[in-house]
């Protein structure tokens, strides 16, 4: 039977929620389809996006996240530029070729012109080598127009869930943490001329099997060109913890991450797939089993050690305590143990994206 769903062109809803629930070996021929296509179509090559989540400072209240504004408990920190341009620098003799600056959402002038600044001094620092990619959440046109002209050229903002009820149920009432705002941001980016990255989260409370074959099909519907999905995993200090007795175990929230990961490789042969830290914090291994399957990029930590175990969006987030030089010294065994080759000092463009450009 999976047989014949893996044979089709296109994939239904009901057909992506069977794939989903694949067991056994139903679930080997899954894994095995969608390593072909990754083999075929974006190689086996992995490209690595050096991480840098330079500040924890949120205005938004998201009821899933750990640094959320009204967790009083975190200690709130902001790299300062110059760390954050020694990080680009490691980036490049490291010849990751690509940088990822993320942080919590700030949307006062003081932000928005400090990574316009940022972007023009990453820029002529690497002489234009590196691609930065931006996960800076939900900014006006008029801002995100400035970061991409100052040299942005990608940038991940998840939707995480296509099902607007479910993202009320996560997210506080109010005009801030609005669905169709961020749906109309991700359209905004996309027009811009952004490769346009998003993304869910996996096994949250409330969610259907039935959501998250939506959620693929709003991905290939919407012409994603990137996209970061991971399990999602509580946080004791949100309010969503209150609801942790209703979730999948961890390991068959990682366990369905994969199979996500899987079907969308086959269903958007073209597009870049993050191995997710959110995986490595479930398996030690998980990232390189996303890999196998389907992904191609994986985003090293590279923010400076010191402010690491302060960027807790969820519990057991792995290598906060490392150095950045401990984390990628150690990963490219671990990318060829998956059978894959890491891409040095290439961008790793997403060929969905260039291709839907030319
Ligand atoms: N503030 C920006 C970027 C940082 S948050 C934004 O929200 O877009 C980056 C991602 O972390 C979010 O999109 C969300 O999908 C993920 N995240 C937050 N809390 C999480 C949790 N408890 N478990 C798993 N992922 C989480
Ligand atoms: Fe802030 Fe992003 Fe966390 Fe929401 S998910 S609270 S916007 S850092």
């Amino acid at each position: 039977m999976i047989e014949n769903i893996l044979n089709k062109d296109a994939f239904t809803s009901e057909d992506i929620v069977t794939l989903l629930s694949a067991e056994g070996t139903e679930k080997q021929l899954l894994f095995a389809k969608s390593a072909a296509v990754k083999e075929q179509h974006v190689q086996k090559k992995v490209y690595f996006r050096g991480l840098i989540e330079f500040s924890n400072i949120c205005r938004k209240d998201c009821l899933y996240c750990g640094i959320r504004k009204s967790n009083t408990t975190v200690n709130r920190y902001n790299v300062s530029d110059k760390e954050i341009l020694e990080a680009v620098d490691f980036a490049l003799k490291s010849k990751f070729a690509s940088v990822v600056l993320q942080s919590g959402e700030l949307e006062n002038t003081a932000f928005v012109d400090r990574v316009e600044n940022l972007l023009q001094k990453i820029s002529e620092q690497t002489e234009g080598k590196i691609r930065v990619t931006l996960s800076l959440g939900e900014q006006t046109e008029e801002t995100y127009k400035r970061w991409f002209n100052a040299g942005a050229q990608r940038f991940l903002l998840r939707i995480e869930t296509s099902n607007a009820d479910l993202y009320k149920k996560l997210h506080p009432n109010d005009s801030l943490h609005s669905f169709e705002q961020r749906l109309n941001c991700i359209r905004t980016l996309k027009s811009i001329g952004y490769q346009t990255g998003t993304g869910v989260m996996i096994g949250l409370p409330f969610q259907t099997t039935e959501d998250l074959a939506n959620d693929l099909l709003f991905f290939k519907e919407r012409g994603i060109d990137m996209i970061g999905m991971g399990p999602y995993i509580e946080h004791e200090d949100t309010p969503l913890y209150e609801f942790r007795d209703q979730l999948l175990p961890l390991k068959e929230r990682f366990e369905l991450s994969l199979k996500m990961i899987a079907v969308l490789r086959i269903m958007m042969k073209n597009i870049n797939i993050a191995a997710t830290t959110a995986l490595q914090a479930i398996d030690k291994m998980g990232r390189e089993k996303a890999l196998k399957i389907g992904a191609n990029v994986i985003m090293p930590n590279i923010t400076p050690g010191i402010y690491r175990n302060n960027y807790l969006l969820y519990q057991n987030k792995p290598c906060t305590d490392e150095n950045a030089d401990d984390c990628s010294q150690c990963l490219e065994a671990r990318v060829q143990m998956s059978g894959d080759e890491v891409a040095w000092d290439e961008w790793g463009d997403s060929k969905h994206f260039l291709e839907r450009r030319d």
